[in-house]
């Protein structure tokens, strides 16, 4: 839809991105600027605006692929934490206007309220974070048949 939009053009294949998973309904990827290793955005690959006008079988979607994730960093490869956040609007600090989720893994802690310093995604540590999660990719896709969200093959 929104031609000029960033994770339109990255659902389209035309801009960059390091993709670690993707179906019919949602696209992730890691962010380029991790608040921790292994920051991912959870996104629609159709346009909406933020959550609040995304319909509720697409935010049902999103936010199961975003468990399972969170599953993968806790269960599996031991992140002491994980903080899942949307933003809505540019007065909760949204910058890209196309619904998404963050997944954080929280491998220092710091909580929530450390949420905006930054550092830049190299590709070495883009190369890490996705050799971390592809053994396990199995589990979002079992977490989507699970919640009846696709079908199962
Ligand atoms: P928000 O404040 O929730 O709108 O967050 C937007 C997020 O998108 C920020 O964490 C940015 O670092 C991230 N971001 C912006 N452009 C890109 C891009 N081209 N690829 C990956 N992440 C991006
Ligand atoms: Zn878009």
């Amino acid at each position: 839809m929104a031609r000029e939009c960033i994770f339109c053009r990255i659902a389209k294949g035309e801009a960059p991105a390091y993709k670690v998973y993707e179906d019919e309904v949602s696209l992730v990827f890691l962010d380029i600027f991790p608040v921790e290793k292994g920051h991912l955005l959870v996104t629609s690959r159709e346009h909406y605006e933020a959550v609040h006008n995304a319909p509720p079988r697409v935010v049902a979607h999103v936010f199961t692929v975003a468990a399972a994730l969170a599953k993968i960093y806790r269960d599996i490869l031991g992140a002491p934490g994980v903080n899942i956040v949307t933003n809505s609007g540019r007065a909760a600090g949204q910058e890209v206007f196309h619904f998404h989720v963050h997944v954080i893994p929280r491998w220092r802690g710091g909580g929530w309220r450390r949420l905006v310093e930054r550092h830049v995604l190299t590709e070495e540590e883009a190369r890490e974070v996705l050799g971390m999660l592809k053994p396990h990719i199995g589990i979002v896709r079992k977490a989507l048949i699970d919640a009846g969200l696709v079908g199962g093959e």
